[in-house]
């Protein structure tokens, strides 16, 4: 076998910046007596999400694809359901706390894209809103926030209405010196 005329070890040498991707999937029961929060957004609704924070399904995910992306475990193991400190906490400080992660070791988010599935109620008119919110925190721009809805078509679980799911995955930056 010839060798290679160009190895791996070349190849990221002259590499200025490294990528990664990462993927996140959260599941929340729909109760009553709680508040929907999805993506940061209080969303009017007769139940909301059951959880130790505030069950944030969508940031839930996107704290686990950033997670995922550069191999530091998912949001259970950074912030254990079992802690007082963590209770009924607002998921946009969870997302706070894996970007200052990241920032410390110099990455920073090129963009993400994540659909919710839930069969009621409709998502889409507070899509504007979320962006807002997630942007400030991630640093980005509505347009490498991608962010959609589905339902189950009535099928399973989901489809019946016993929760909400969501699903992200994000590419992540940073330039090598
Ligand atoms: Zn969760």
């Amino acid at each position: 076998m010839p060798e290679p005329s160009v190895t791996r070890k070349d190849e990221r040498e002259r590499q200025t910046s490294e990528s990664r991707v990462g993927l996140g999937i959260d599941f929340h029961r729909l109760v009553e007596g709680r508040r929907l929060v999805i993506g940061g957004v209080e969303i009017p609704n007769t139940r909301g999400l059951a959880g130790h924070s505030d069950a944030d399904v969508l940031i839930h995910a996107m704290c686990d694809s950033l997670l995922g992306a550069v191999g530091r475990g998912d949001i259970g193991t950074h912030f254990p359901d079992t802690d007082p400190r963590y209770r009924d906490i607002s998921s946009l400080v969870l997302l706070e706390h894996v970007m200052r992660l990241l920032a410390d070791d110099g990455w920073r988010v090129v963009n993400v894209d994540a659909t919710v599935v839930a069969e009621e109620p409709k998502l889409t008119r507070h899509f504007a809103g979320m962006k807002a919110v997630l942007g400030g925190v991630l640093d980005l721009p509505s347009d490498r926030i991608g962010l959609k809805a589905t339902t189950t078509e009535g099928m399973g679980a989901i489809g019946h209405g016993e929760g909400i799911s969501a699903q992200c995955v994000c590419l992540i930056e940073r330039a090598l010196r």
